[in-house]
């Protein structure tokens, strides 16, 4: 697998308010594939933001490299072609969202003048927003508004996308429209994509998830790897998906189950044998 991202020991600090230095990322090392999809999961505080920003530059490693498609971060005659490569998708769709009329708003993303209207129509389709071309953004639900942002970051071709708790204030079914676009721009596209939740429902998703805790990668691996660990999970304060608790308590009730069930389909597949 060629990697797409390849972060070495990356460490990060912000001075806050009273001078104090706050480590947030203590030495973080990863590489990001070509084409796969990622999962970043972790407790509040525990540096999933700060690894996103680094992704496209938007901040800078305290110490340590992030090199994108083989150009440094820190070298700042790389940054317009860092964010042409990666972009990013924020929590709050109402705080991406400039324009008046959904098309509008994809041309005039912040780093979208000069896209040709081709390009428009084409991020709009692959997000399945098409029809809603003419109307206002604000009358849209928040899946929608979410997904005209990812069109908008579309529109400049990226090889990746970081969403940053993208559903974080999605109700369940724009959750759903959300990962569901992501994961069919993934597949059909094979866009690069990291994508930060508290959701392990969304997590189950990708192809691999990192947990975080106190600016480190505790846990790495497939779904089923991770989601296996009941244990280690609680310890660093998450949840696991409701099929693979299911199977840790049965076990524990003395009930034999196959390994690596994760999902409800597998569970009640397991269940009826
Ligand atoms: P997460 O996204 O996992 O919740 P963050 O990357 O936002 O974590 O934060 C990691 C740590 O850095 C936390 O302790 C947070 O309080 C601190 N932090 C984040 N942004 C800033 C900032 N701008 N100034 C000072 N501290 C910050
Ligand atoms: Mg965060």
């Amino acid at each position: 697998m060629q990697s797409l991202i390849e972060i070495k020991n990356l460490k990060h600090s912000y001075i806050d308010t009273d001078g104090n230095e706050i480590h947030a990322l203590n030495g973080v090392s990863l590489d990001i594939y070509k084409g796969e999809f990622l999962a970043v999961i972790g407790a509040n505080g525990s540096g999933k933001s700060t690894l996103a920003r680094h992704l496209n530059a938007l901040l800078l490693p305290t110490e340590g490299k992030c090199i994108v498609a083989g150009m440094d971060t820190a070298d700042n005659k790389n940054l317009w072609n860092i964010r042409q490569h990666v972009g990013m998708v924020f929590q709050n769709p109402d705080n991406q969202i400039v324009a008046a009329i959904v098309e509008e708003d994809v041309a005039f993303g912040p780093e979208n003048i000069g896209v040709p209207p081709a390009e428009i129509r084409n991020a709009l389709a692959a997000v399945g927003m098409t029809e809603y071309a003419k109307h206002a953004p604000h009358l849209l639900s928040g899946g929608q508004k979410q997904r005209v942002a990812i069109a908008g970051v579309l529109a400049l071709e990226p090889d990746c996308i970081v969403l940053d708790e993208p559903t974080a204030m999605l109700d369940p079914r724009g959750r759903i429209e959300i990962v569901n676009t992501v994961k069919k721009l993934n597949r059909e596209k094979n866009i690069t994509v990291v994508y930060i939740t508290h959701y392990m429902e969304e997590a189950m998703q990708a192809d691999r998830i990192i947990a975080m805790e106190h600016g480190v990668i505790k846990m790495q691996g497939k779904p089923e790897e991770i989601f296996t660990k009941v244990k280690e999970l609680h310890a660093l304060g998450l949840e696991t998906p409701l099929a693979a608790q299911a199977a840790f308590d049965l076990r524990q009730k003395g009930i034999k189950l196959a390994d690596g069930i994760i999902s409800n389909e597998e569970l009640t597949e397991e269940l009826c044998r």
